[in-house]
């Protein structure tokens, strides 16, 4: 934490915590055992979760830093907690498909598992209440959710992750099926990507057997969820740099 102190939580969500610090440009992250899916219609706590998605997004942000990726994240202070820059979040979700499942395969009718000739880009609108609807950049533009700048700054961005993760991934035998991204803006108005990287927000598939290393186990009741979660975290933190 260095010279920063831990104040009041500021926001609850539904797998993490944010409070304030004694100065109020940076926050403290802290990540929470909760699972919810289904708009938080289902739920349960699982041990070790916290942890695992705090050291998972930690190292995650810290390779992307290394590749000049524009972060909230500053470090990681502990098992739980991330220091981070304290941003307004645009309310969107930004999610990347390489291969299909999930929500598009119902929204589309479009086969499941196959591979896209290029990567996605689809906007959603954060909002619990409307079960985050998918919207187009001119809706975002029109009721002024991001300007065009934003907009192109924040798929330059997701694009550029999408291509740092897959690199990371590969060699430690996983596929990159798809992911999702917030983004905010710091106090001098700089753009950031922010929230967390890990299980809980990207489809994870093992490259040799299929099988699946993220929080699809716990929506489709598939057991082992932290084991998946683990062995996340087993094959990124052995890695060779
Ligand atoms: N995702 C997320 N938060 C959400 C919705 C989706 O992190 O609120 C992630 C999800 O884990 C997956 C990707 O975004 O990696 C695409 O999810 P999809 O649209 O297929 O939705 P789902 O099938 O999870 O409802």
């Amino acid at each position: 934490m260095g010279k920063f102190t831990q104040k009041d939580m500021i926001y609850e969500g539904k797998a993490k915590r944010l409070y304030s610090t004694d100065d109020p440009d940076t926050a403290v992250v802290e990540y929470k055992d909760s699972f919810t899916a289904f708009n938080g219609e289902k739920r349960a706590e699982m041990s070790g979760k916290g942890r695992l998605n705090n050291l998972i997004s930690s190292e995650i942000f810290g390779y992307l830093a290394e590749n000049g990726v524009p972060l909230h994240f500053i470090e990681k202070i502990d098992d739980l907690r991330q220091l981070a820059v304290m941003v307004k979040i645009f309310p969107l979700e930004v999610v990347v498909r390489n291969i299909t499942t999930g929500s598009i395969v119902k929204r589309l009718g479009v086969a499941e598992g196959m591979k896209l000739p290029r990567p996605l880009v689809e906007f959603y609108y954060k909002d619990d209440a409307l079960g985050d609807p998918i919207v187009t950049e001119d809706h975002a533009l029109i009721f002024g959710w991001a300007s065009e700048d934003d907009l192109a700054q924040i798929k330059k961005i997701t694009l550029d992750v999408n291509e740092l993760l897959k690199k990371l991934f590969e060699p430690l035998g996983v596929v990159l099926v798809d992911f999702k991204l917030e983004f905010g803006r710091d106090a001098k108005g700089a753009l950031l990507l922010a929230d967390e990287i890990s299980p809980d927000t990207c489809r994870f598939w093992d490259s040799s057997t299929g099988d699946r290393l993220d929080k699809d186990r716990f929506r489709k009741d598939m057991g082992n969820v932290m084991g998946a979660y683990e062995e996340i975290w087993s094959r990124l933190s052995a890695r060779k740099k």
